[in-house]
Parts: structure tokens; sequence; C-alpha cells
């Protein structure tokens, strides 16, 4: 413990003295997020670092406080909203203070002319999304861990939901912030996203994770909640009929509300172990919502592609029930967990380059690591009009003992995925945001415009306090 008892009685002063947790049980709990490597770390009996302190702030102006006095005194802050992150993101690696935004979960306003909702960011996604569903009104940001996230953790990393590819991902949903910067000031962004009123600093806190502040409040877009969601099921004899499907759906603008295509492999393996299909190609699943008519002729629109490039209609019961059951491929005993060793190395690229991208990666992990008993699965689960997002992994099913050397080979496939991701004009990343473990791409990412990035870290951070060693900056406060 590195906090000196004044810094602590300072903390107690802000939040209140049963509000700072120094306790071994807090500091054990918040040394670990949902990232594969913490966690078969403590699997494996070793200690990640810890934060000195753990603080429950319940409002504004107690966040601002522990801001100025961490600035002050040039100490480490991490904001932590649910921990569900899976990128290290809300890791304290320098020790210093977890901030945990939960506290701050008022939903303050549902605008159901305008149809916005502003809360605080500690709100819980499933909880924000009751008080709505109440009034009719639908957040349309559906990420399979809502029940455990946050509206900020939405926002930090740039999240996608289920539904990402008719509605967009949460930073397309939020039409202004509040954030407390590094020195304790509250800043607002103006009260709507569209103007032309200089450039759009609120977007850069979207994807800042945490190392430009901590996000208080936000608005964002809500949506009537349909009259009809409809779903459909199309089997492809492979990825490249599949993709094709997909493309021409987006670029004809027939707005799907989903589509989400599984390579043969998942199709086998994962589609069999969580729906129950046993099915050979690459399976799809197709959604629209809206008015019933729209809906059902945008379906039919989307049906008659999949059919001239030879897909097989599944029918209505495989498409809706994949949408009841989700969710289920991402939590016991269906998901993916320890002692497997696995990584979702997603990345986005244009329609043009994401077919390479994925021929190039199965490639990259089968023949480099297929003798070590590592597979390879993917689907297409985020598409846009210019292109599509590819959801793979890679899964050992028996990680070795020796937890170094489980580290050595997770860190070794990982540069593999991201390395061919990047030499193919893929993204590191589409949705999983970059925290501690993407950090060392950030500069092969962005290239000549790295410096700009970093220039505006020091300007909002001079000394580096917030949410050190992530998203690529600066290793630890000065
Ligand atoms: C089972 C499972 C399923 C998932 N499914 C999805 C999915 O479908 N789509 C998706 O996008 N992601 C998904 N994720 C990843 C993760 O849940 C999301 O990124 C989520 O939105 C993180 O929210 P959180 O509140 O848990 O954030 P945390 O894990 O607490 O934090 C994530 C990052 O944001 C920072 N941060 C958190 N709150 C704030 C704040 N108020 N201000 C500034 N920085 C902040 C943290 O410091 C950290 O860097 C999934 C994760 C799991 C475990």
């Amino acid at each position: 413990m590195s906090l000196s008892p004044d810094v602590l009685r300072s903390l107690e002063r802000v939040v209140g003295a049963d509000r700072v947790s120094t306790r071994e049980t807090h500091r054990l709990i918040y040394s670990v997020d949902s990232y594969w490597l913490p966690q078969m770390w403590l699997d494996r009996g070793e200690r990640m670092p810890q934060p000195d302190a753990v603080v429950f702030p319940a409002s504004v102006a107690e966040i601002s406080g522990v801001l100025a006095l961490a600035h002050a005194h040039r100490i480490p802050v991490v904001p932590w909203g649910g921990g569900s992150g899976t990128q290290g993101g809300a890791l304290p690696i320098h020790h210093g203070i977890v901030v945990d935004v939960k506290r701050l979960n008022r939903i303050l306003e549902i605008n159901e002319r305008s149809l916005y909702v502003t809360a605080q960011a500690g709100v819980n996604g499933t909880e924000l999304e009751w008080a709505l569903n109440e009034r009719g009104l639908t957040l349309p940001h559906y990420p399979a861990s809502a029940n455990c996230a946050t509206l900020g953790g939405y926002l930090a990393p740039r999240g996608s939901g289920t539904i990402s590819t008719k509605y967009g991902k949460a930073e397309d949903l939020v039409m202004s912030l509040e954030a407390v910067l590094p020195d304790g000031r509250v800043i607002r962004t103006p009260p709507v996203p569209n103007h032309a009123s200089g450039p759009d600093f609120m977007r850069l806190f979207l994807g800042s994770e945490g190392t430009f502040g901590i996000i208080t409040e936000a608005t964002m877009r809500v949506t009537k909640l349909p009259e009809v969601r409809l779903f459909r099921a199309i089997l492809f004899k492979d990825v490249a009929t599949g993709l094709e499907a997909g493309r021409r759906m987006m670029v004809d603008r027939l707005d799907p509300l989903v589509i989400r295509m599984y390579d043969p492999h998942s199709t086998a393996s994962l589609v069999k172990r969580v729906l129950g299909y046993e099915l050979s190609g690459a399976y799809m699943i197709v959604g629209f919502d809206g008015w019933r008519e729209i809906a059902a002729a945008q379906e039919a629109r989307a049906m008659a592609i999949c059919d001239e490039l030879g897909g097989r209609d599944l029918g209505r019961e495989p498409g809706e029930r994949w949408w009841n059951h989700r969710y289920d491929f991402y939590y016991p005993p269906l998901s993916l967990h320890l002692p497997a060793m696995y990584g979702t190395v997603e990345t986005v690229a244009t329609f043009d380059r994401i077919e390479a991208i994925y021929h190039a990666k199965k490639a990259a992990i089968e023949e480099g690591f297929g003798h070590l008993g590592v597979e390879y699965i993917a689907h297409f689960s985020h598409w846009f009009p210019w292109g599509a997002s590819l959801y793979d992994r890679f899964v050992l099913r028996a990680a070795p003992a020796d937890p170094r050397e489980a580290r050595a080979l997770h860190d070794r496939l990982w540069d593999a995925a991201v390395e061919t991701s990047l030499r193919h004009g893929g993204m590191i990343n589409e949705h999983h945001g970059v925290g501690l473990k993407l950090s060392r791409f950030m500069r092969a990412q962005y290239g000549a415009a790295w410096p700009l990035l970093e220039a505006i870290k020091q300007t909002i951070d001079p000394h580096g306090i917030m949410n050190p060693g992530k998203v690529g900056f600066e290793e630890r406060p000065s």
C-alpha cells in the first residue's frame, strides 16, 4: 500500500470514510477484469498488480475531488464500470486509485418527444433498458454484456451491440457527454452531436478508455420499440457466398437489424453446441425490424439476394431461436472459459478486404499454431454499408499449465492475429477496445498520426495519471 495516510484521509474527506477501501478483498477483486490473461494468472495462483485504494464516489463533484487530488499527488487513476471489458483496460497495472463509477447510476431524463435519455455513466445497461422499455422505448445498443456493463463502459471503448448493423455502435448513439478531466475540471460537450460549430471533441472521449478523464453522464438517442422483429436463417455453401449476400444487403440499403454469419467451423461447433443444429456450410441469421409491412418487404428483398446466391432458406424458427439464445454463446456453460486459452482477435475492414483477412488469419493461426492444438473460429457480426467486422477467435482447449508459458503462447497468438489484420488493411479491433492488451499495436495502427494522439493526451493529462499504460499511451505518471 503506497498511498500516504494524508492522501487517504483527503480521499475520505472527498467521498466519505466508508467509501474508500484498502481492504485486501477489494484490492484483489479490482485487480482482475474480464481479460483472459489476469484471470489465468490468478487461476494459477499468481497475483496481478493491485490498486492501493478503491473509491466509490456518488456524484460528479466527488469524482472531480478524487481526480484533483490524484492530479496534485501524481497518483494513477483507473476508472472502473462493470469490469466486463476484455482488454485489460480497467486493470490498475501501476497501482494507484480505482474509481468505481457504479454509484453514479441515476437516470436523469427520458425525453419522449426528442427521443433521448440522459443518465449517469455508472448506470447498469439492463436497468437502463428496463426503464426505457416501460415507456415503449429502447437504447438499441445490445451488447452480450448488458447485464454487467455500464453506460460509461459502453462508450469508453466504443462498443458494438447485436443490432449495431441497423442502429450503429454505442458511439453513434451518443448525443453529448459530461466528463471530469484529469485535473478535476468538469466539462460538457455541446447538446447535439451534429452541427458545424467546430471540431467534434466529444469523439475524443469515445475510445479513450479512461485515459482522458472519467465520463460521468451521457445523453443517448433512443428509439421506439419496433412493431415487429423478423429473423430468418440461411445456409450458404461457404464464407465467400455468404459475405457477398451480406454485402449486397448492405450496399442495397436494405437496413438489416442484424446479419450474423458463422464460418463452416463455427457452424459445425458453436452453432451445434448452442442452438443444436447439425449443419455444414456457413450459417447466417438475418433480422429486420420496424413496421410490419416495411420489415417484411426488406426481408423479402434480402431473401431474393440469398436465393440468387444459392443460399438455402432454413426458415424463421432457427432465426428466432438464435435471437432468443444470442447471449448464451458468451456465458457458462456454453462459453469458452478457463482452463481453455482463447482470445477474440476481431477486426473490421472494407468489403474488398475482409474475406482475404479471414483467410489470412485462419492460415496464420492454423498453420502457425495448429500443431499445438489451437483452433480458429470466426463469424461476421457487425456490418456497415462499406464493410463488415470479423469476430474471430483462437481457442486452445488445454492451455499450458505453467502461467509464464501460457502467457508467452497467448502473446504470440495475439501478435500473429493482429499483425495479419493490419497487414491486410484491417483494424486492430472493431468493438472491444484497446486496453492493455492491444496497446503495443497502436503505433503500427496510426503510423505518422500517432504523435498527434500522444500530444493530445499530453495536453489533457500532462502528468499521465489517467489509466497509464492503456491505449498505447505512456507507461507511468510523471
Ligand atoms: C460476456 C461478455 C460479453 C461481451 N459482449 C460485448 C458485446 O456484445 N459488445 C461489446 O462492445 N463488448 C462486449 N463485451 C466487452 C465489454 O463488456 C464491453 O466493452 C463493456 O461495454 C464494458 O463496460 P464496463 O462497464 O464493464 O466497462 P469496464 O470493463 O469497467 O471498463 C472498460 C474500459 O472503459 C473504462 N471506463 C469504464 N467506465 C468509464 C467511464 N465512466 N469513464 C471513462 N472510462 C471508463 C475503463 O477504465 C476501461 O478502460 C463483452 C464482455 C463480456 C465479458
